[in-house]
C-alpha cells in the first residue's frame, strides 16, 4: 500500500532521540551536549525515587529535584516550580515519568524557555508534540507552540520494564490512538501515515510479548519505539472524535486518561469506519490479521479483549446517568471529523462503549 498524496505538507523538529537499555545512564552527557551546566530533575510523588536515582547518576550537573508533577498539569504546581526552577538557577529540565511529568517539563519550558530532555516513562507520546495541556480553575485547555517540544528523548526500555501489564495496555491502546486517528487526519501526509502504520504494527507484534513476559527489553524495545511513532504523529497531525471525545470524558467526568483511551477507541474508529474505509484499511489488517476482512474498530475491540483492557466506561466508574450529559458536551463545539458528528450517534457510541458492547460498523459518509 502506498502512502503517496497528490498535495501535502511537512515539517520535521529538530529533536534528539536515543534508544537503548540503559541509555537514562547518559542524561549528564545529553545535559553537556545542550550547553547547560544545572539540571532541575522532575517526576511524580509517585516516580521520586526515580528522579533521586536520576539525579545521583547526573551528580553535579543536577542543581535540584521537583518531584510534584500531577496529572493534567494544574497550573499552581507549575508555578511552584517554575519558582524552584528559578530559585535553584536551573538551566535545563529533566522529566523523567508518563504524561504527566513530561506536561510539568513542557509548562516549565513554555514560561521560561529552558531546554528540556525527556526520559519516557509510559507510552503516551507526550515527549514527541508541541502540545501542551494545562488545567486551570478545573479547567482544561491546550495550546501548541514551539517552545514546548522537548529537544531531546532517550526511550530507555529497562524503564518501561516495570510499567504494570495494566497500565502497559492502556497507555498503549492510548499511543494507538494517535496513529489510528493520525490516518484520517486532514493535515495528514505521507510520512505522518508511515510513521502511523508502523506505530501501530510494533504494538501488535510487541504487546502480546510483554503480556507473556513484561520484562522482556527487546519487546519493551519495540513497545518503546511504537510510542515514539504514535507519538511523533501526533506532534504532526490533528486529531478528531477519538481524542474530542477522551477530552470531554476525562475534563467533565475525571475519567483516567489511558483507560479512557482504551474503551473509547475501537468505538470512535468504528464509528469513522465507513467514511474513509481505505484509510481505516491497515488498522483492521494489523489487528485483526492479514486476510482480515474485520471492521477496524472490531479489530481493536478483539486486540484491547486479547489484552484484558478494560472495555466499557462503567468500569472505569462512569455514570449511566452521565452519558446524555456527554453526548451534549461533546458535540457543543463544531469540529472536523471524517464522518459527519450528530448527537444520537454519539450517544449510541457511548452507550455501547458504557456497557462494552461491540463497536457498532458505521455506514457513514464523509463529513
Ligand atoms: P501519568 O504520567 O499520569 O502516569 C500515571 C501514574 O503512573 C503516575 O503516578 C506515574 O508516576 C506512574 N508511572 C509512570 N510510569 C511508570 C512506570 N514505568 N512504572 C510505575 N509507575 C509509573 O500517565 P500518562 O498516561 O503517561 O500521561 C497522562 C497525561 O499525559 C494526561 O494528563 C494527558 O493529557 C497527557 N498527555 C499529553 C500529551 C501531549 O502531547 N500534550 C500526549 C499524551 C498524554
Amino acid at each position: 500500500m502506498s502512502f503517496f498524496q497528490p498535495q501535502f505538507v511537512t515539517e520535521t523538529a529538530a529533536v534528539r532521540v536515543r534508544f537503548g537499555p540503559g541509555v537514562r545512564h547518559e542524561v549528564a552527557e545529553e545535559i553537556r551536549r545542550l550547553g547547560a551546566r544545572r539540571a532541575l530533575v522532575l517526576s511524580t510523588p509517585h516516580q521520586s525515587s526515580s528522579a533521586l536515582a536520576l539525579a545521583e547518576d547526573v551528580g553535579p550537573l543536577a542543581t535540584g529535584i521537583f518531584s510534584s508533577a500531577a496529572m493534567h498539569t494544574p497550573v499552581e504546581v507549575t508555578e511552584k516550580a517554575v519558582a524552584h526552577a528559578r530559585e535553584v538557577g536551573a538551566d535545563c529540565l529533566v522529566a523523567i515519568g508518563g504524561g504527566s511529568t513530561t506536561g510539568l517539563g513542557k509548562a516549565i519550558a513554555y514560561r521560561t524557555d529552558l531546554p528540556q530532555i525527556v526520559v519516557p516513562t509510559t507510552y503516551a507520546g507526550s515527549e514527541a508534540t508541541p502540545i501542551l495541556g494545562q488545567t486551570e480553575n478545573a479547567r482544561k485547555t491546550t495550546l501548541s507552540d514551539a517552545r514546548v517540544r522537548p529537544e531531546v528523548i532517550l526511550y530507555d526500555a529497562e524503564l518501561v520494564a516495570s510499567l504494570p501489564v495494566s497500565m502497559t495496555v492502556t497507555s498503549a491502546l492510548n499511543a494507538i490512538a494517535h496513529a489510528a486517528e493520525g490516518l484520517y487526519a486532514k493535515d495528514r501526509n505521507p510520512l505522518s501515515s508511515v510513521m502511523a502504520v508502523e506505530g501501530m504494527r510494533a504494538f501488535a507484534s510487541a504487546l502480546p510479548r510483554v503480556m507473556a513476559a513484561p520484562e522482556d527489553l527487546d519487546a519493551r524495545g519495540e513497545t518503546l519505539y511504537g510510542a515514539w511513532l504514535c507519538g511523533t504523529v501526533l506532534g504532526q497531525v490533528g486529531m478528531a472524535l477519538h481524542h474530542k471525545l477522551c477530552h470531554t470524558l476525562g475534563g467533565s467526568f475525571g475519567l483516567s486518561h489511558a483507560e479512557t483511551h482504551a474503551v473509547i477507541l475501537p468505538h470512535a474508529i468504528g464509528f469513522n469506519a465507513g467514511a474513509v474505509p481505505d484509510l481505516l484499511a491497515p488498522v483492521a489488517e494489523i489487528f485483526g490479521g492479514p486476510n482480515s476482512a474485520t471492521d477496524p474498530g472490531a479489530a481493536l475491540h478483539a486486540f484491547a479483549g486479547s489484552l484484558n483492557a478494560p472495555l466499557t466506561l462503567a468500569e472505569l466508574g462512569m455514570a449511566e446517568a452521565d452519558l446524555d450529559r456527554a453526548a451534549d458536551i461533546a458535540t457543543q463545539n463544531a469540529y472536523w471529523n471524517p464522518a459527519p458528528l450528530d448527537r444520537d450517534g454519539i450517544r449510541r457510541l457511548l452507550d455501547d462503549a458504557f456497557h462494552g458492547r461491540a463497536p457498532s460498523t458505521s455506514g457513514r459518509v464523509p463529513g
